[in-house]
This record gives structure tokens, sequence and C-alpha cells, in this order.
């Protein structure tokens, strides 16, 4: 007898194993042996040329298969008996079930025949080489899976696969089922004509039964504590189920045959009708992209619930491939998730709903083809946050609580209310009736808010914006445009709470005051721009009618819009923080006028300059001033600083520090536009000011109540009765001058002696 060449070693075998490889690898005198190592893992042997990993995979079988190739190449006309020899040693020595197979055709009828057993092969299966030839495939496989596997010897004797794997179940000899893992290769010889199939198989029952306890488990949990069921559907455009396991009646009330019995009713009638073509069209999605479906939606059941569901399929690789996966009841977890949004999305102090609620129902709204016409109501209170120092934070919290529940009666179907949020409160409308329906519903709320807020002298108002959805704004842009509205709404001349809707007008105020932000931003980063300069109004004395100063009134000539007034260009400078720099350019330029007037001889008229809050409180502002004022060569005494409450001041101590160390250098400090807004005499006598100058409004009064009626005369007594000097201001007409002489006012200010004039003309009024 021949000398094996092919040899199969397995390295379980140990010590002696390796040492054989070596042996025959590693010396020439063996080269013309093959040799095959079976381990168990690709690590344990990497050298090795040749080996079959266990368990078998059909990746490790490849080498096998080529070894036969091989054989079958070399000798076409038939095998010799050195091959037979070798064919021999594989097929006892290799640890696998081999049989080799024929298929006999009869006219129509043919059988499988079984022509070569390995003594493996005999051993799994628990029965006699003759006993398994006379029972044939189909005589020891189960019914169910030689019906599957005669499919699969069908595609691989046309040639339509090269192979085929099957796990399926046997009967042994000792009448135990088991399970083993089946793969088989066609075998071509000489004669074209037959078909010769080589299987390989391998006990697979342990492995079986763990993953059979373990999708028990799955199971049990899937019923116990995870409601739902497993499914099967075609990849046709419905995806329609046609399998169901038993979990169907608990999460949907009807049992798996109900579903799938094809008459139409399937599982996917369960589908909430509006979102049943997205869930399918997303699931179809999913699977092209990635073979895999994760989705939730929601379904109704018999009894006409609504459940969520969270669907997991993957694609099977059977040709052609189905989704397969598990449909789970998911309406716990998405009334938890609902109510930890509820949560997310409240406001803990009245209870309405926040800034990203607002956002979320906005989008949903922009997204909804249904909703064409909604409206954002703002109702401002920033004034109110503003006068929090004043206040006492927990009155403040207790009237915003109050606001809340007095709008929340508002709610309704269609309409939402938030807040606050950034000061204000919004009502959301999805639709609303009309423009006139949505000034109405305004005008309720400051019937209502107004009586709760009439004590305190805050401003608010209301602003409103009708929302086009069709022109696809965005979210953020309304939110902006409707503060900008009731910011509006919050400040007018009467001081009392109004309406605006936001329109072109407003986006047209904003453009100007974009326009105006850039061209203050570009003075303050100029040393010396002429766009930015001060006008002099003369502050008179009511008596001899002698000018006593000059106040300084800041100008902007803007390129884009022409003469813009301080009114306007100081509060975008202020609410831009650009105040700060701008405020040192006016300081610095009203500084040089005074020079100019001393240079002229007039050196005891005054120059006013007008701080605003924001410079008041800028920490070292003092310090700056006083050495500007050194810079220039200033006397201090020549200088009043005017300054008008705010009531944004955080704390009253402060300014009254700030004013006191700009009276130590000498200067004098008036309270500007007093009567108007936060001024109080209460509080003005704590004030550390020389002039207190009465507003316009006053003088006003002489005008249209008449002298008789007006209240200046009161007002100039009682500011004398805490030793501050009186200036009016706004006189325009001789009988409002005469007035202030009987009154025993001091000072004034007016068109009627000069309205607000250039430098040279200011230099040129003094004598
Ligand atoms: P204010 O300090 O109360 O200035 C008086 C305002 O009344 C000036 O308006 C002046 O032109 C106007 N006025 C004076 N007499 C009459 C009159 O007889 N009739 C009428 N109808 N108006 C009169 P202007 O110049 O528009 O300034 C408005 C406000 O802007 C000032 O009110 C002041 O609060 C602020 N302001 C002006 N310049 C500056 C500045 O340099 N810095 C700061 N922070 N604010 C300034
Ligand atoms: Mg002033
Ligand atoms: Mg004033």
């Amino acid at each position: 007898m021949e000398a094996p060449t092919l040899l199969i070693v397995d390295l379980a075998l140990g010590e002696e194993a390796k040492d054989l490889i070596t042996l025959l690898v590693g010396n020439a005198f063996y080269a013309h042996i093959k040799v095959m190592v079976l381990c168990d893992t690709e690590e344990e042997c990497e050298s090795c040329l040749q080996r079959i990993v266990r368990p078998l995979s059909q990746r490790t079988v490849e080498p096998l298969m080529g070894i036969y190739r091989e054989f079958q190449q070399r000798h076409p006309g038939g095998r010799t008996e050195r091959d037979d020899i070798s064919y021999q040693a594989l097929f006892t020595q290799v640890p696998l079930g081999i049989a080799v197979s024929k298929l006999i055709k009869r006219g129509n009828s043919q059988s499988h025949v079984i022509h070569q057993i390995n003594p493996m092969f005999e051993k799994i299966l628990g029965r006699t080489k003759q006993e398994i030839m006379h029972l044939g495939i189909g005589g020891y496989t189960n019914a169910q899976d030689w019906e599957r596997e005669q499919l699969l010897l069908k595609r691989l004797e046309n040639r339509t696969i090269t192979h085929y794997s099957l796990d399926k179940r046997c009967l042994r000899g000792d009448g135990k089922e088991i399970w083993v893992q089946t793969l088989v290769f066609p075998l071509r010889f000489h004669k074209e004509d037959e078909f010769h199939y080589f299987g390989i198989i391998r006990d697979i029952t342990e492995e079986k039964k763990l993953a059979l306890k373990a999708s028990e488990e799955v199971n049990q949990v899937l019923q116990e504590k995870l409601r739902g069921m497993g499914y099967r559907s075609h990849l046709d455009d419905e995806l329609t189920v046609f399998h169901l396991t038993n979990g169907s009646y608990d999460l949907t009330g009807y049992t798996a045959d109900e579903l799938t019995a094809g008459q139409g009713f399937d599982y996917n009638k369960l589908l909430e009708p509006s979102s049943h073509r997205k869930v399918i069209d997303r699931l179809q999605e999913q699977i092209r992209i990635g073979k895999h479906a994760r989705l939730e939606y929601e379904i109704i059941t018999k009894s006409g619930e609504h459940k969520w569901v969270f669907e997991l399929g993957r694609l099977t690789e059977d040709d052609p491939p189905i989704l397969e996966g598990i449909i789970l009841d998911f309406s716990h977890y998405k009334e938890l998730e609902q109510s930890r949004i509820y949560e997310n999305e409240r406001i803990p102090l009245t209870g309405l709903l926040n800034r990203s609620a607002l956002k979320r129902q906005m989008e949903e709204d922009k997204q909804n083809p249904e909703i064409q016409e909604s409206a954002l109501i703002s109702i401002n209170f920033t004034p109110l946050y503003e006068s929090v120092s004043r206040l006492n934070h927990s009155y403040v919290e207790d009237l915003l609580v109050q606001i809340g529940s007095i709008l929340a009666q508002f709610k309704s179907e269609t309409a939402w209310v938030y807040g606050p949020i950034d000061y204000s409160f919004a009502i959301y409308l999805s639709s609303y009736p009309s423009r006139s329906g949505l000034e109405a519903l305004g005008t309720q709320i400051i019937g209502l808010v107004g009586n709760l807020l009439s004590s305190e002298h805050v401003g608010w108002g209301v602003g409103i914006i009708e929302i086009d959805w069709s022109e696809e704004p965005e979210i953020d842009e309304l939110l902006h445009q409707v503060i900008q509205a009731s910011d509006l709404a919050s400040k007018t001349h009467s001081g009392r709470p109004a309406i605006r809707f936001y329109e072109r007008v407003i986006s047209e105020l904003i453009h100007r005051e974009s326009s105006i932000l850039r061209e203050l931003s570009s003075i303050v980063e100029a040393v010396d721009d002429d766009r930015l300069y001060l006008n002099y109004q003369p502050v008179v004395s009511v008596q001899t009618n002698e000018i006593v100063g000059f106040e300084a009134l800041a100008r902007l000539m803007s390129n884009e819009l022409g003469l813009v007034g301080p009114s306007e260009f100081i509060s975008i400078a202020e609410k831009y923080r650009l105040i700060i720099p701008l405020g040192y350019q006016i300081l610095t330029k009203a500084l040089r006028f005074q020079k100019r007037l001393e240079e002229r001889g007039c050196a005891d008229y005054w120059v006013s300059i007008n701080l605003s809050a924001f410079q008041l409180l800028e920490p070292g502002f003092a310090n700056v001033v006083q050495s500007l004022m050194a810079e220039e060569g200033t006397n201090p005494e020549a200088i009043v600083f005017e300054h008008t409450e705010s009531g944004a001041y955080s704390s009253l101590t402060a300014v009254n520090s700030v004013l006191k160390t700009l009276q130590g250098f000498g200067s004098r400090i008036a309270l500007d536009d007093f009567g108007v807004g936060y001024s109080s005499l209460a509080r003005e006598s704590e004030l550390n000011v020389d002039y207190v100058k009465i507003d316009k409004l006053f003088s006003d009064q002489i005008i249209k109540l008449g002298a008789d009626r007006s209240v200046l005369g009161d007002v100039i007594k009682m500011i004398h009765k805490v030793d501050r000097i009186t200036i009016v201001e706004g006189v325009e007409e001789e009988r409002q001058l005469d007035y202030l002489k009987q009154n025993g006012c001091i000072l004034y200010q007016g068109f009627l002696y000069s309205k607000p004039v250039s430098e040279e003309a200011a230099l040129r009024l003094c004598t």
C-alpha cells in the first residue's frame, strides 16, 4: 500500500499532533503529502496553510473542497488507486459525517441514492451504512425539513446555487431526534448528466438545545415583561404580515389567524390611519438602506384603544428574503416619555408651558398642511422685572402667578398659554377667527390684567403677530418679532398698555434700528466722527431771562437715514451696550464746548450733559470723568450732569454714591424728566441732586388745562421745600413763562427762548 498523500491532523490530540505537523511541513521528504489541520480557532494554527476550524462553517470547508476539485482535475479519466487511498483516508479520518449521493432519474420519477458514507456519518445517525443507504436521505430526515432540502437540491442541480447549508432534524436509529447541520456541494465527474453531491453533517443537537432554551427564555420575557409578538412579512408594497405569534391577541385584540388569514384584514390595517402610509414607507426605506427596521408607531386595537408599538425587524437570508422580527407594546414607555415631556415643558412658577413647548407646537403646526394661519400673542412685562429691586422679589413672583392664572383661562383646544418666558407671557392660537377677533382678545387681556396691575406703575403691552404658515416663517424669527411688537406696545407715550400688531411698519422700524446700530458701531470705533455731534439749548433764568447754561443734546447725522434724534439712537446704543463708549465721546465734545465758552469769557455758563443709567452704573465711571475733565482742562464746577430715573437701577444706593462722587468734584446734578416714569418726590429727596428738571408734560398742562387747573405750581413748591432748584422744560409760549414767574420757578428751557442750536450758534448767544 502506498503512503497516504493527504493527512488530516486533529490539534486536539495535543503536543503529538503539533510535532507531526512540524515534521511533515518542514521536511522536503514529505512534500507530496497534503496536511490538513483540524482546530478550534484560527489562531490556534495560524501558520497552517490548510485548516478546518470547528465548528464547521462554509468558509472552513472551502479548502477541503479545493482538494476534491484538485483530485478531479488531475485525474479526469478516473481515479487511480492512490487517489482512492487518499480519499479513503479523508473519509475515515475526518471527524465529520460525510455522504456522497447521486440523483437517479427514471422517466418522470427520481430518487436520491446514497452511495458512500463514512463511519462518522453512521455514528452521528446511530445507524449502519446499510440502514442509511436503505432509508435514503428522505428516510431519516424530518419530513418537513426534507421538503425544504429537496428544493435546495433542485437548485443545486440546476446550478442556481453553488452549495447550501441547512439545519435539519434527523431520526437516529435509537428513535431519538437529533439536529444536524448539513453542508452540501455538487460533485461533477466525467458523466456530465449525472448529478452527484457530497454532504457533510455535524451533530448540533446540543447547540440547538441551548439556542432553543435561549429563545424560550426570550419568549418568556416577551410574554411576561414585554407584551408583544413575533411577525413575518412579505417584502411587497404593503409589507404584508403573513405570520404572527400568539402575542397578537394580547397586543391587538385579534388572534394571529384573524390577522394573517389573507382575507384583506391584515395586521397593517391596525396602523393608525393618518400615519399608515408614513410608517410603511419609513420601514421600506430602512430595510432598503440597512436591512433592519426599527420604528415606533401607533395602532388601534380591536377595542378601539390606541397603542404605541415598537417594531424591530430584519431581512432574513431566505430567497426571496422576508422581514421578520418583533412588535412590542410600547405604550407604557410612550406614556412615561410623554409625562417627562410634560415636566420638561412646564414652568414651575405658574404651571404654564415653556418656550420649548411653544416652539414644538409651532413647529408641529408649521409641518401640518391643515393649519394655515395661526396667531401668537405676547404679553410683555419687562418693566415689571426691571422694578424687581424696587418692588420685592416675592411680590413680583406673586403678581406673575396671578397674571398666569388670569391668562390660563384663555386655554382651549387650539390655544395654549405659556410663560413667563423672558419677562413675557404668550398665547398661541393654532387658528383664529379674524384680526378683529385677535384685537378683541387683546383688549380683554388688557382689561383683566390691567385690573390687577392698576396700582403698579409698570409699563406693559400686548403684541400680536399673525402667522401665515404658507410663507414658511422661521419660528425663532416669529418669537423675536412678537416680542418686538409687545415691547413697542409697552412703551406708549400715555404709559398705558396698548395692543400692537407686528407688521411691516415694525419690520421697517427694525431695519431702521439695525441701520442705526451699524452706524453707531462705526462711530464708536472711530476717534472723531462728525456724524455724532451736539446741539446746545440755553437754560434761562425765569426772572431775568438771561442764559445761565447750555444743555448738550446729542444728534446723529446718519448717512442712510438723515438726522436721527437722541430719543431714538440713545436707546439703541443702550440696548446694544454702545452707550458707554458713545457716552465718553459725547462727554469729551461737551467738555471742549465748555472750554470754548470759557475762552469767550462766558466761564460762568454751565454745560449740562445727559447721562444714561448704564453710564452711571459702569464701574469706574466717575474716575474716567475726572481724568477726562483734567485732560480737557475743564472746571468741574461748570458742569451739570443730568440723569433720568429709569427704574432699571438695580440699586438706588449705587447710583446715589456715583452722583455724590461727581458732586464731590464740584459738579452739580440735575434730575431730568421729573414727573414721568419713575420719579417720585419721596425718593427724589433722598437723591443727591441739585436741580430738578420738570418734564414738558407739566408746561403743556398750562396750555391744555389752563393755568387754574395746572398742578405745576404745586410741584414747584414741593421741590423748593426739599431745597432743590427747579428748571421747567418745554416752555414754548409767553403765557407759560408768565405762569412760571407767578409760581416762583427759577430756571426754564424751551423753544420760547431758543431751540437747541449748533455749537457755533450757541457761542454767538454768549455775550
Ligand atoms: P431731555 O434731556 O429732557 O432734553 C430735552 C428735550 O426736549 C430735547 O429733545 C429738546 O430738544 C426738547 N425740547 C427742549 N425745549 C423744547 C420745547 O420747547 N418744545 C419741545 N417740543 N421740545 C423741547 P432731544 O434733543 O430730542 O432729546 C431727547 C432726549 O434724549 C433728552 O431729553 C435726553 O433724555 C436724551 N439725550 C439727548 N442727548 C443725550 C445724550 O447726550 N446722552 C444721553 N444719555 N441722553 C441724551
Ligand atoms: Mg436732559
Ligand atoms: Mg428732560
